[in-house]
This record gives C-alpha cells, structure tokens and sequence, in this order.
C-alpha cells in the first residue's frame, strides 16, 4: 500500500491550513530526497520516514514535528544539505532534525556505551522533547520491521530498545508507545521467554476474557442506573513484556496474576471515578488489599487511575481500573496528550491533579515563543528533572533518587549490606563522606567496611524512606542485642 499524507492529516485534531500545508511540502520534499532509495526488506526508504511521521501524529505532536519526522533522513542518507532545509523549512525544524542526527544510531555494546548513550539522552531530553520523540518514533518503527535484519543484529537493537528506548518512553509516560516499543523487542532479545509467555498468555486468555464479559455487562447496566453519562468501558491484554517482568516477580506462576486483562472504566470526572469504584463495590467483593488510588496518589511518571480487584462472584477474579478519559489519554500517550487538553480546556477539569513537572513544562512551552533558545534550555534543563538525580554505579548502571540524596541514600539503594557496611564513597574518582549531596551524573563508588555500621547519627543524612528504614531497623535490632548482651552479664 502507498503512503498517503491524508492518512497523518486525518489523525491531527483541529487541523490548520498552514499546518497541513507544512506537512504536504515536508511528506513531498522527502519522498523526492529519498526517491529510488531502498529498505532491506524491498520497501521504498520513504515508507519508514512516512511512518515515523504517522506515529508521531498518533502520539499527538504538533505540524512541525510531524514535519521533522519525515524529513528526519534526509540530511543524512540523501544529498540534500543544513542550507537547503533551512531555506525551505527554517531553522526550528531544521534543529530538530538536526537533534535527531546528533543523537545518532545508538548501540548497546555493553554497560559503558549504555551509559554514554543515557547521558546523551538526558541532554537532549534537557534540550528539545521534541527530538526525542521523534527518535522513539523512529525507533518504533524500526523495531517493529525488525525481520529483515541480520539476527545479531536483531539482538542488539532489541537489546537497546528494552535497555534505553522504552524507559525513556516510560519517564514521559508515553504507556502505549512503551508497550509497543517492548513488544516488538522481546521476541528478538528473549525469544525463548516470549514464546512461554505467549503460550501461558493463551491458555489463560478464553477464561478470563468470559468473567470479564459477565462483569462488564452487569457494570454497564448499573453504571447506566446510576446515570452516570459519557462512559466507556473496554478492556486491555497485558503487554507482554511486562507480564514477563511481572511473572518473574513471582516465580512464574500465573495464577498469581489479576491483570493479564483488565477491565477499563473511562467517565468525565473524578467524582464519577469514585462513583463508580463504590458501585462496583456494592456489587462485588473487593479482593483484600488490590485497592489503589492512584488518583490522590499518582505514579511517579504521572499515571492516574483507581485499581480494584474483585471476586466475580463465579469463580473468577478480575481487575478494575477507573479513571477519567484525560487521564486515559495521559496515559497512552503522555506528555503530548497533556498539552492537547490543557490548550482546549484547562478550566473544565480543575480537579486534575498532576505531576509539578508536567505543570512547570507546559508553562515553559508556553513562553517559549518570546524567549532566547538558551534561556528557555536552561529552564527546562533545572525544571524537568528538578526532583530526581541520576546516578551511575562505577558498572554504569543508572540509580534514581530524590533531590538532595546522599552517598548513604545510594548505598542503600544498592543493596542493603552495602548500606550497612558503607564507610565512605568516591565520586568521580574522589574521595568523599557519607553525608554528601549527590549530583545528577555523579558516578559514585561505595567503600564498603566489614567492621562499620550504622549510627543513629546516619539519620541526619538519609532522605530515602529506604534508607531511612534499613537504619531503623539496624539501630532497633542492634540495641535490643547489646540490652540482651549486658542482661546476660549481669
Ligand atoms: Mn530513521
């Protein structure tokens, strides 16, 4: 099938002519560029650009990242220049595409290379969002026409999608790009496990799918009693990737398992939210601790929802999620998502709550039109990452933590003998105390010591609830033990 730009045109909502107009001259200049040039797989090279393009404009970007996504090659595989897309596009979309160039191929060629490529990712993340959308677009596409590639190579760039790509899909809470991204990459990174899942996945699917039919019909019509308007109700299969990690977690065994499908309940607002949680139930049986309230609560990435669990009353159990239609929009799509609603209608959904950040970034967007470019980076640069660090282990592995973390927090993030033991810690290669501040891309080493343990005075310094905890409870087992110790002296 040939690529048409109305099939990207008919995604974008309240389309501009001018808007339409950018993305017809970008899908025509591009296809001219790239004419006569070829994919593996047979395919004219113009399909892949083509669809880097459409998945952005599934994702919600706006024209001129469309516009970037179709000519994202075209400095690099065809003899146009930087000259030629500044006189025809200007300098915003040529920086973009530009952003995605210098962010270049990346492999996975083992833990140092994984941490020089985050590095890169967390500047040009700091940098442009843009860009890096546009190479998970284009990464998404690729690992989804994997077949035609040497199987090492296969490996490697399915290794790097799990590795590097969807986190980062997952950090902009980008839901459905993330679980499409891992998706593709498992069967080519773990083909073994992606068939076992695949098959387990199966033998379970039929009945779960039928008490989830059962509840969903008595739910709508109580739904429909209570006259609870504009509804939605659907259901969603498991990743697979992810019922992998989740099977892993307990031992494989999937009958531990509620959500490998789960019902979705979307309504207008968050008091229908709870509404309907006190419907359901009224009507079923919760299973005992399986309520989230992830609504006053959010995820970290922002995802908001209320889970419940509930007996079907026929021998089955089935998962719950409600949550209002932006929130699912959110979800699926992210930050992207996030400024569509808020430009249409910020003040209809005034109980949204939301991440700071995701706040914060929006207003940066906002005044970004007036702004000197620099200014605008160093602002996104202290704002969209304010209150987590990034740290690397000496092996490259990254560990996340809130602002103002110590050495300790880091110790204890990493396991708890090293926290136990810790005696001192050098960052970038220098030695240090416990008690100092970490920075984003420090590099810390722990010094572990048989012979050291926590003091009630390591409390002065440990911010994470773990650390904070693993002390506690050193200090409580070790004084009840002197107490202990010295009863059995006297
Ligand atoms: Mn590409």
């Amino acid at each position: 099938m040939k690529p048409k730009v109305e099939e990207i045109l008919d995604l974008i909502h309240h389309l501009h002519k001018e808007d339409q107009n950018l993305i017809q001259r970008a899908y025509d200049f591009a296809k001219k560029a790239h004419a006569g040039q070829l994919r593996k797989s047979g395919e004219p090279y113009f399909n892949h650009v083509f669809a880097t393009a459409k998945n952005l404009a599934e994702l919600g970007m706006k024209a001129k990242t469309i516009a970037a996504g179709l000519l994202h090659d075209v400095i690099e595989d065809t003899s146009i220049t930087e000259e030629d897309i500044k006189k025809e596009f200007g300098e915003e979309i040529l920086s973009l595409i530009n952003g995605v160039t210098k962010l270049g191929t990346v492999r996975y060629k083992g833990i140092e290379r994984k941490v020089e490529n985050l590095r890169r990712f967390f500047v040009s993340m700091a940098e442009d969002l843009r860009v890096l959308t546009i190479k998970l677009a284009d990464r998404l596409h690729n690992i989804e026409t994997l077949e035609h590639i040497r199987p090492d190579k296969q490996k490697r760039i399915a290794l790097e999608t799990l590795e590097i790509y969807a986190p980062l899909a997952d950090r902009l809470s980008m839901g459905r790009l993330k679980g499409r991204l891992e998706d593709a990459a498992f069967r080519y990174a773990y083909p073994k496990e992606y068939e076992d899942v695949k098959k387990l996945l199966l033998e379970r699917k039929d009945a779960k799918e039928r008490y989830l039919i059962e509840v969903r019909d008595r739910l709508k019509e109580k739904i429909l009693e209570a006259k609870i308007k504009n509804t939605k109700i659907d259901y969603r299969q498991k990743h697979l990737y992810s019922l992998w990690k989740k099977l892993q977690k307990y031992n494989m065994d999937i009958g531990k398992i509620y959500d490998i499908i789960a019902m979705r309940v979307m309504v207008d607002t968050v008091s229908d939210c709870y509404h309907v949680l006190g419907i359901i139930h009224g009507e079923w049986t919760p299973v005992p601790n399986r309520i989230k309230d992830y609504i006053a609560m959010p995820k970290a990435n922002g995802y908001q929802s209320l889970h419940t669990t509930i007996f079907t009353g026929t021998g089955g159990i089935v998962e719950i999620q409600i949550r209002t239609h932006e929130m699912h929009e959110q979800a699926e799509n992210g930050i992207a998502a996030h400024f569509i609603y808020k430009a249409k209608d910020a003040e209809k959904n005034p109980d949204l709550k939301e991440l700071e950040w995701l706040n914060k970034l929006h207003d940066l967007n906002k005044d970004h039109e007036n702004e000197k470019p620099e200014d605008f980076l160093e602002k996104i640069r202290m704002n969209f990452f304010r209150d987590r660090v990034f740290i690397f282990t000496p092996k490259g592995d990254i560990i996340d933590l809130p602002e103002d973390s110590s050495v300790i927090d880091f110790a204890y993030a990493i396991h708890t003998d090293i926290g136990n033991h810790a005696q001192g810690a050098k960052i970038n290669g220098k030695n240090t105390s416990l008690g100092t501040i970490l920075k984003t891309h420090d590099i810390v080493e722990i010094q572990v010591n048989k012979n050291t343990n926590p003091s009630s005075k390591w409390l002065d310094h440990a911010k994470t609830s773990l650390a904070r905890r693993e002390i506690n409870a050193y200090l409580k087992q070790h004084s009840l033990l002197s107490k202990f110790l010295s009863f059995g002296k006297n």
